[in-house]
């Protein structure tokens, strides 16, 4: 029987065929979502055996929503999303004009997804900038509603920016240029709070090593600096026993989470250089937006990359392709359905459902390794084999079953190289 998902006291309570509501997106989103629908299903028919399966709810927004009922993001749509808690959504078309808010940035302020989920992991045989991308396993969590994304501005030269002024060299005697555009950068403690704990809990959950806080604290002290200081204080006070300090352990965290910090700048740096000391990463939204892309980059570019929208108190989650909608491919079967399937892989693990998850994540490893990828990847990659949307998400499909009776053997869906060659 078909349910909706709830929140309990210890988190999500998720029944055997959860209601989960997809927004399929305009553009190429019918494309990589029919592709990753089929991918989906197997996994969960695969690792449950009919004990498990999901029960789709399709939802509008976008044009396709606009073409139907007149309106960008139906009421009925957000509400589907408050009911069932978690789902997902492809691409959607932002409404040029007319005073209408991005579609994305409504989803996430309605629901207060405070946390945005960008996991970062290299797939042997991708393209990559740098030499050692087989280093880069990364969780980012970006705050996702505060900082100078809170859409507290005023243009330059109007009204509001006059009194604005006025106001702060009376009050405060800080004197700007008269020409300027000004905006404010709240950081709360609340805010600050309730995504580090996420990341921590995170970290616990999935045996993670580390969680760097990365901030501009030098420069910012009471917004950046004070989000690291908070930071800290919620490790200190709600994760005694299962974190420790760089100066309380002197970089030997033995089994712990070791809690370091990182200044902004230094951060992009040590990416490159070092992304083997680098796991779980908290960060205030404009770090972690210029950082989610440059670590995507690094790792082969955004098209695989995955994305999801959390709030960690209520349960409601919206997973996501990180691409726009890309019309000049919409219908041609053509693109890269990978970003919109790992994001579906982390909605599974979020639910708890981790072999499914594990077994996408590999089988999509095993067909990228086997050079079978769409003309993104294919471009880029000597001697591949370029398919189309749909035959890349039959390809996962077909290396399901063989990942699976490895893993009944060896007890991991993820295989060393030697093996995974073979699969
Ligand atoms: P875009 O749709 O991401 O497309 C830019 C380019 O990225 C494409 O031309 C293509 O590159 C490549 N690309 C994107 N998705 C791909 C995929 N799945 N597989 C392979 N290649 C892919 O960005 P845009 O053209 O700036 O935006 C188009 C529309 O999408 C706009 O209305 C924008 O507002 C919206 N948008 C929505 C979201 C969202 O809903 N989350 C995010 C971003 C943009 P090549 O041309 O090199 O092949």
């Amino acid at each position: 029987m078909p349910e909706g998902i709830t929140m309990g006291e210890n988190g999500l309570k998720v029944p055997d065929e959860p209601i989960l509501p997809f927004i399929e997106g305009d553009g190429i989103g019918p494309d990589i979502w029919r592709a990753a629908q089929a991918v989906f299903d197997a996994a969960v028919e695969i690792v449950y055996g009919g004990g498990r399966r999901i029960a789709w709810h399709e939802l509008y927004a976008g044009e396709t929503a606009f073409k139907k009922t007149g309106e960008w993001l139906p009421q009925e749509t957000i509400k589907g999303f408050e009911e069932y808690l978690v789902g997902i959504k492809g691409p959607l078309t932002t409404p040029v004009g007319g005073g209408i808010r991005s579609l994305n940035v409504t989803i996430r302020q309605t629901l207060d997804l405070f946390a945005c989920l960008r996991p970062v992991r290299w797939y042997r045989g991708i393209p990559s900038p740098i030499r050692t991308p087989h280093l880069v396993d990364m969780v980012i969590f970006r705050e996702n509603t505060e900082d100078v994304y809170a859409g507290f501005e005023v243009e330059e030269g109007s009204d509001e920016a006059a009194r604005l002024r006025g106001f702060l060299g009376q009050e405060y005697g800080w004197h700007l240029r008269p020409d300027s555009g000004i905006g404010i950068k709240p950081i709360s403690v609340e805010g600050s709070k309730r995504l580090v704990r996420s990341a921590i809990q995170y970290a616990v959950t999935f045996g993670r090593r580390s969680v760097t806080i990365v901030h501009k604290g030098n420069i910012m002290k009471f917004t950046e600096g004070a989000f690291r200081n908070w930071g800290y204080e919620v490790a200190r006070e709600e994760f005694p026993q299962q974190t420790v300090t760089w100066d309380e352990c002197g970089g030997e965290p033995g089994d712990r989470i070791l809690i370091q910090d990182v200044i902004a700048d230094a951060m992009l740096q040590q990416v490159l250089t070092r992304p083997a000391n680098y796991d779980v990463i908290a960060t205030t939204n404009l770090n972690g937006d210029y950082l989610s892309d440059a670590l995507a980059a690094q790792v082969g570019g955004i098209g695989l990359a995955p994305g999801g929208n959390i709030n960690y108190v209520t349960g409601h989650a919206v997973f996501e392709a990180t691409h726009g909608t890309a019309p000049k491919y919409a219908g041609l079967d053509k693109v890269n359905p990978g970003s919109v399937i790992l994001s579906g892989a982390n909605m599974l693990r979020y639910l708890g459902w981790r072999g499914a998850a594990d077994l996408i994540e590999a089988a999509l490893e095993a067909v990228i390794a086997d050079r079978i990828v769409t003309y993104d990847l294919a471009r880029l990659m000597r001697y591949s084999t370029e398919v189309k949307t749909s035959e890349f998400g039959e390809a996962l499909v077909e290396k399901m079953p063989i990942i699976e009776r490895y893993a009944a053997m060896s007890g991991t869906r993820r295989a060393p190289s030697h093996i995974r060659a073979y699969m």
